[in-house]
């Protein structure tokens, strides 16, 4: 196949990422898939991400993650100049057929403004969109500009003049969904998980109030704000209490952090990721908020750890009920469900993500949206 895309992953941190990162990780899980599928690759992101891809291009030599807090404007122009300069010139030579954009303050807003001089694009929606449709009000690049989900309920929620521009949804994956009956089957320890970023809609604080309830250990994992670890929150002061996230985990969820039965490990990366999931006896979502892809959720069912979770956004999408993780409405009923999670058979959740959340499924489905794309931009 002879298409070049250029991936836009933006400003904020490399790919892979060093850590917690959902948008590089699903980046980085795409593009080797769509590289054996004959795409050609040009990665527009930071300096030392290390992907292997055909072509990179980069602004920063280093994430911005940290910036997020502040001067956010400031790193959002630069990458938008930078941006515009390498669509406009590969654009101009014929170089890209294609920009799959995954940063709507970037690459979104800077392809959009081109209006139809720009070449087509396609831009991943990865937020809850009900909440943010300030992001995408100036979606008026033409026919040229098109947005995918990340599950159909994410879209479902998403205001009209987005929906009017959608291809499709495509379901997030993970590389850890391969090879379900090679691997050996998961030693299950006495812990939930709860692995996502410390947020109050990722319920953190639900999650701890239920571990003391049931008498479980409960491992918190992921980042609060921009501090990676407990040591680094800590030695920040009173200065990191302007992050709300920050203030979220010290006011609501550090009360129940025992550090015995509940305990906050900060962020996990690698193979210390993978064994606290695959050892988890369930992972916990107690969402507050409509999740849009729920990496996290797939990576859980393909280490063998059911999901027992509110049914919010795309959960219901991803957990069958009773077969790979128990869901309800009601946060009260977390606990019985967390009881019950041990009837649950790990190797099944491993099996039906092998078969739904791979990352060839995955590239097959934005192959195809691609194609659509451009053809779509084509059409009088
Ligand atoms: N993650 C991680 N270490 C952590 C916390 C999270 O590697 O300590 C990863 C997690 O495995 C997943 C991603 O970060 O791949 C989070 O993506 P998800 O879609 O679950 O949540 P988001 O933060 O994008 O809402």
């Amino acid at each position: 196949m002879s298409l070049t895309v250029l991936m836009n992953a933006g400003p904020w941190l490399s790919v892979p990422p060093p850590g917690y990162g959902g948008i590089e990780n699903v980046i980085a899980t795409l593009v080797p898939e769509l590289r054996r599928l004959g795409v050609r690759v040009v990665l527009a992101s930071v300096g030392s991400s290390t992907l292997p891809v055909d072509e990179r291009v980069s602004v920063f030599a280093d994430g911005q993650f940290a910036s997020l807090q502040r001067p956010y404007n400031q790193v959002c122009g630069v990458a938008q100049a930078h941006l515009a300069g390498v669509v406009r010139e590969l654009h101009s030579r014929d170089d890209i057929d294609l920009v799959h954009d995954h940063v709507e303050a970037v690459g979104l807003a800077t392809l959009a403004a081109m209006g139809p001089a720009g070449p087509p694009t396609l831009h991943t929606l990865h937020w809850d969109l009900a909440k943010h449709p300030a992001l995408y009000g100036s979606l008026d690049g033409g026919d040229r500009v098109r947005v995918n989900g990340v599950s159909a309920s994410q879209l479902a929620r998403a205001p009209l003049a987005l929906q009017e521009h959608s291809v499709g949804h495509v379901h997030l994956s993970t590389p850890l969904a391969v090879d379900a009956d090679r691997r050996p089957r998961p030693e299950k320890g006495e812990h939930l998980l709860i692995l996502g970023r410390i947020n109050p809609g990722k319920g953190q604080d639900v999650g701890a109030r239920l571990a003391h309830r049931v008498g479980f250990p409960l491992v918190l994992a992921g980042p609060v704000g921009p501090y990676h670890r407990p040591a680094d929150l800590a030695a920040a002061g009173d200065e990191a209490r302007q992050n709300p996230d920050v203030r979220f985990f010290l006011d609501e969820v550090a009360p129940h952090v025992d550090g015995d039965l509940v305990r906050w490990v900060g962020t996990v990366a690698g193979q210390e990721r993978d064994d606290l999931l695959a050892s988890a006896r369930a992972s916990l979502f107690p969402l507050r908020w409509e999740e849009p892809g729920g990496t996290a959720v797939v990576e859980s069912l393909a280490l063998g750890t059911p999901v027992v979770a509110t049914s919010r956004g795309c959960l219901p999408e991803l957990i069958e009920h009773g077969r790979t993780g128990l869901l309800t409405a009601e946060e009260e009923e977390l606990g019985e469900l967390v009881l019950a999670s041990d009837l649950l058979d790990p190797d099944e959740c491993r099996r039906v993500a092998a078969q739904r959340f791979t990352p060839a499924v995955m590239a097959q489905r934005y192959v195809e949206l691609y194609e659509r794309v451009r053809h779509l931009s084509r059409a009088p």
